[in-house]
């Protein structure tokens, strides 16, 4: 039996598991899975598809964009199956609007997973993925994304060199345990990438969460316009814009959630709030409030550098695991997350 590592103790690791153990059957699918992507990006890149079964947009029905079919078989190198891809409003001569574009290379920045695991981890997101190849085989002949363009010309040129593809494995908690991967294994580039998602958490922890400044911005709507916010969803997204033009900016929270007391940027002088002495970045205006908040937030209370390197309490797209404020479900329909 291996040791119990503690979380991400195996990232940036390449590991040789005995054939005999568990760990054997789950590299080898992990080999699978990143050849097989591998084949998906040459044959992306080569534009070897056909587009087929498109079904258009039905909002009734709950479906929320354009649906098509990819199929593969114009590429033989590699049996590869048939997917559906999500397609958003393409403009009449094939070519996606660039900012669309950009949004679809800043969620792959920030996305932790995405970030670690390269581009062909980030085939899995399969709308944005696929878009982005498709206004590359458009007359814009780009994928949004210099990098992109640049690294599938050095790849095309090299007659599609797999040592050239980081390893969708390498940066990942558990490591790449194909111990013949023939994969980009560039620690270096994973570390700056993963800096950068620190960074963005730690800002992310010391502010006040999106639902501390959501709860506060429509607290604040309705007494300065004597009604009531609803608290349905495009409410809530109206909610998060709505800080930024009317409501005060605000330091911290009162982390009891009942009581939510802001600390106001312009507040000059004594504290307001008072940190938690454990954790450093929880805040209070009283005992009696963190007396009250200890059931909730004994199970967070944890030094910022542990919070803010463990995967599991943050969601991908960078905000802390039930702080965001959204409903979940609303935005896997719109964000596809
Ligand atoms: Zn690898
Ligand atoms: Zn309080
Ligand atoms: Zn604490």
């Amino acid at each position: 039996m291996e040791p119990r590592p503690s979380h991400g103790a195996y990232r940036y690791k390449r590991r040789n598991p005995n054939p005999r153990s568990q760990l054997y059957f789950v590299a080898q699918g992990m080999s699978k899975a990143a050849l097989e992507h591998y084949h998906y990006l040459c044959a992306s890149i080569q534009g070897k598809f056909v587009l087929s079964n498109y079904i258009p947009m039905d909002m009734g029905d709950g479906q929320i964009f354009h649906q098509h079919g990819l199929d593969f078989s114009p590429y033989t190198e590699y049996e590869l199956r048939p997917i559906v891809s999500k397609k958003a409003l393409q403009r009449p001569i094939g070519t996606y609007h660039p900012d669309e574009l950009k949004l679809y290379h800043e969620y792959f920045a920030n996305d932790w997973m995405h970030s670690a695991g390269g581009i062909l981890h980030n085939m899995k997101d399969r709308r944005e993925f696929f878009n982005c190849i498709l206004n590359y085989h458009s007359p814009a002949k780009t994928t949004g994304n210099e990098e992109w363009d640049a690294f599938f010309e050095k790849f095309k040129e090299s007659g599609f060199q797999k040592s050239l593809v980081p390893c969708m494995h390498f940066g990942n908690p558990m490591g790449c345990l194909v111990d013949d991967c023939p994969f980009l294994h560039d620690e270096e580039m994973l570390r700056e990438r993963r800096d950068r998602i620190l960074a963005a958490r730690k800002k992310a922890l010391f502010e006040p969460t999106p639902k501390q400044r959501l709860e506060y911005a429509q607290k604040y709507e309705s007494m300065n316009r004597g009604r009531n916010t609803s608290t349905s969803p495009s409410a809530a997204m109206n909610g998060l814009s709505l800080e930024g033009s009317g409501a005060p900016r605000v330091r911290h929270f009162c982390a009891k959630e009942e009581c939510a007391k802001p600390w106001l940027a312009k507040d000059k002088g004594d504290h307001v709030l008072q940190k938690c002495a454990r954790c450093q970045w929880t805040y209070y205006c009283s005992i009696t409030c963190q007396k009250a908040d200890w059931p909730r937030h004994k199970s967070e209370c944890a030094p910022a550098e542990e919070v803010i390197a463990n995967d599991n309490l943050w969601t991908s797209i960078g905000t802390r695991k039930g702080t965001d404020g959204v409903d979940t479900e609303w935005r896997r329909a719109v964000f596809g997350i």
